[in-house]
């Protein structure tokens, strides 16, 4: 098996340096247990902050695959089956079967397995749980997305739109603009190119936002907080405009506009939604097949170059979902 290994903890942005791609022996299978073959991993913005906590030089990249079952000693899951692991950036592996979620069999053949990594998977649970719990996002209202034309940033738009409520987003392209505006979103710019972010956002909604579901974080934020109206509501999903800073940026200084605005702000990790996870999936899916949620995936090929891929994404390369394809 090929796995990739932290080599060196992140300095400022992840280099291919950091990374080491070593080959290892996988033991023969025994009772209960499960041979995998991944078949597309995700790369995720979290694994930056996570490796820097959570992570020692020499550990195993951490993330999440589709893989397929290539032999099984265990009752539960049959050989040839698909299944989304935790198993980190590996070519094969050895699973007990725990914590493996099996694609439904009724996973329909048009729809690429890789998405449920993406629209199906945690990203498109993110979006619907921080949209529809964390933000409680009502029919009329107006809603704030940022890294909109991301993974999570293009399901919270159409999930907003499908809701019934204007929608604005923010990409750092042009192409990232014209999809967003191709996708159903009412409003879109580009963050990078706007004279000032300031009066791009009033321009976009002049009567301000009800909800901002807010994937960047740092100067974005402190910017967007004075465009929320009276009681508007803040789910605080990602933080990706700090995660390669070596020292931590001041502010944003949130408490005048909370106060005045009485406004809610609350943070979120979706696997805190665990628990309904299958009502998500089962909802997003139907959206797809519908139409209604319409996906994007920027496909790598090959494993030997998950950690181009993961730098590519940190860097805004990437429209919808950073898949890499084995
Ligand atoms: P994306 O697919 O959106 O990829 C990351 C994007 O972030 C890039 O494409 C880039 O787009 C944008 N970006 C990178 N650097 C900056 C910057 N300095 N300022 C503004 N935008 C930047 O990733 P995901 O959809 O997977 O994740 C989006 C956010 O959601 C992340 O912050 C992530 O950590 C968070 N998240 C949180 C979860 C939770 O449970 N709380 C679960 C999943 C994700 P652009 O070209 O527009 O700059």
């Amino acid at each position: 098996a090929k796995v990739w290994v932290l080599k060196k903890h992140f300095q400022g942005f992840p280099k291919p340096s950091d990374f080491d791609l070593k080959k290892i022996e996988l033991p023969s299978l025994q009772d209960g247990e499960l041979l995998l073959e991944s078949v597309f991993l995700s790369v995720d913005p979290y694994m930056r902050p996570y490796s820097q906590r959570d992570m020692k030089e020499g550990d195993v990249m951490i993330g999440t695959q589709v893989a397929r079952i290539v032999e099984s000693k265990n009752p539960a899951f049959a050989a040839g089956a698909f299944v989304v692991a935790n198993s980190g950036w590996r070519s094969h592996f050895i699973s007990d079967g725990k914590g493996l979620h099996l694609l439904p069999s009724s996973w329909p053949e048009s729809l690429p397995k890789s998405l449920a990594l993406g629209t199906v998977g945690m990203p498109g649970l993110t979006a619907y749980f921080g949209l529809f719990e964390v933000c409680k996002m009502k029919p009329g209202e107006t809603v704030l997305v940022n890294a909109a034309a991301g993974a999570v940033g293009s399901v919270v738009g159409q999930l907003a739109k499908i809701g019934g409520c204007k929608v604005v987003g923010c990409a750092g392209s042009d192409d990232k603009v014209a999809y967003l505006k191709k996708i159903g979103f009412d409003e879109a710019f580009n963050y990078k190119t706007v004279t000032s972010l300031d009066e791009a956002l009033s321009k976009a909604s002049p009567d301000g936002y009800d909800c901002f579901f807010d994937n960047v974080g740092g100067e974005f934020s402190s910017i967007a907080i004075n465009h929320m109206k009276k009681h508007g509501r803040i789910a605080v999903c990602g933080a990706i405009s700090q995660y390669n800073d070596s020292v931590p940026q001041k502010g944003p200084y949130v408490q005048i506009p909370m106060i005045f605005k009485e406004l809610r702000m609350e943070g979120f990790i979706v696997t805190s939604w665990n628990n309904r996870r299958e009502e998500g999936q089962k909802a997003l899916l139907k959206w797809v097949l519908e139409g209604k949620v319409k996906f994007h995936e920027q496909v790598t090929e090959g494993f030997e170059n998950m950690p181009a891929a993961f730098i590519g994404m940190l860097r805004g390369e990437n429209l919808g979902k950073a898949i890499v394809k084995v």
